[in-house]
């Protein structure tokens, strides 16, 4: 059933403050469909170009007050704005690391989305209900509201380590969610959004990265780990190939290259020293910059960014060295002409 403020006044005011509040058009078609089982709102389609569909189940409606509700609304829109459906699918990729990281995004697009819920009903209080609602399906009268109980099964759940269905998970924990939005709400950014008078804490980068130390103590470094040893690789046998542009590689370059990448300088250098050295490099170069095509984009576009770095410091003929660049740009999958 197509929501309309004749026949379900509440929910259609709810719907005019959301938009009022986040200062966005409502372009939007709102439904409401029966299920009784599940509490659940979801964006239907998700092109920029067509008008998107949110649809929410009754029993999200007889579920929620019309504050958390805005919640929810807020929540669905930012999935929209932000364009997530854009996101690889992780159910097509086969590549261990890459599903990883994609699920991880998956993560980080709840944190925004709910950053946004938050910002729709203006009330950390309502927000922080709602999430608890949606997770454990339970009314108002089944619960005691106290947000600081619920830290405490944050600080339980980082004590007993990481675990595996945290990092395979499309959803952060509910638990994760609720401190992402208890400290969203001690922002700069948040205060400055509705113009309040008080300055907050934090800004909100400063927020990510304590977010992402309790994301981390629950999914495991696994993920940061194996990021970081596909990256490096990357950096150095890119860099390598860049030094050896002009086909030569001098006492001082050798010297540069030890200096920049430390131990793991030497054992590329003693490759060059093989007969097969140039087939050798040729090969490391495109496994490794195979695995780095897999990285997410900013990762890739940080690799891209030292590279030049690297180009810019190192000797020989700028011309080569931008055509070595392209190649390795090209193997990245990165469609752009490079320049430094
Ligand atoms: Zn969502």
């Amino acid at each position: 059933m197509r929501v309309s403020k004749e026949i379900l006044p509440k929910v259609g005011t709810a719907i005019e403050t959301v938009f009022k509040r986040i200062k966005i058009e409502n372009n939007f078609n709102f439904f409401v469909t029966a299920d009784n089982n599940q509490a659940n709102a979801s964006c239907s389609l998700m092109s920029s170009a067509s008008r998107p569909d949110i649809v929410l189940t009754s029993r999200l409606i007889e579920l929620l007050s019309l504050e958390e509700l805005q919640f929810v609304i807020g929540h669905e829109v930012a999935h929209f704005v932000y364009q997530h459906a854009l996101y690889p699918n992780h159910n097509n990729v086969d590549d261990r690391n890459l599903k990883l990281n994609i699920l991880n995004l998956s993560r980080a697009a709840e944190i925004s989305a709910d950053r946004i819920g938050f910002l729709a009903c203006n009330s950390l209080e309502d927000s922080l209900r709602a999430n608890f609602k949606l997770a454990s399906g339970l009314s108002d009268k089944h619960f005691n509201f106290k947000p600081s109980t619920y830290l405490d099964q944050l600080r339980d759940l980082e004590d007993l380590g990481k675990s595996s269905t945290e990092l395979w998970s499309t959803h952060p924990s509910f638990l994760i969610r609720m401190q992402s939005l208890i400290w969203f709400s001690m922002t700069k950014e948040y205060h400055e959004f509705f113009d309040n008078k008080k300055k907050g804490t934090y800004n909100l980068r400063e927020i990510d990265e304590k977010l992402d130390i309790k994301i981390k103590k629950i999914t495991g470094d696994e993920l940061e780990i194996s990021n970081k040893e596909i990256y490096e690789k990357a950096l150095i046998w890119g860099s390598l190939d860049i030094y050896l542009s002009d086909k030569k590689f001098s006492k001082i370059e050798q010297n540069e290259f030890a200096s920049r990448f430390g131990k793991k300088a030497n054992k590329a250098i003693s490759l060059l020293k093989m007969s097969s050295a140039r087939d050798m490099l040729d090969k490391k170069i495109d496994i490794s910059f195979t695995e780095a095509s897999k990285l997410l984009k900013t990762e890739k576009d940080k690799l891209v960014e030292e590279l030049k770095t690297v180009g810019k410091e190192t000797g020989g003929d700028k011309m080569k060295k931008l055509k070595i660049l392209g190649k390795l740009l090209n193997i990245l999958g990165i469609k752009k002409p490079v320049s430094f």
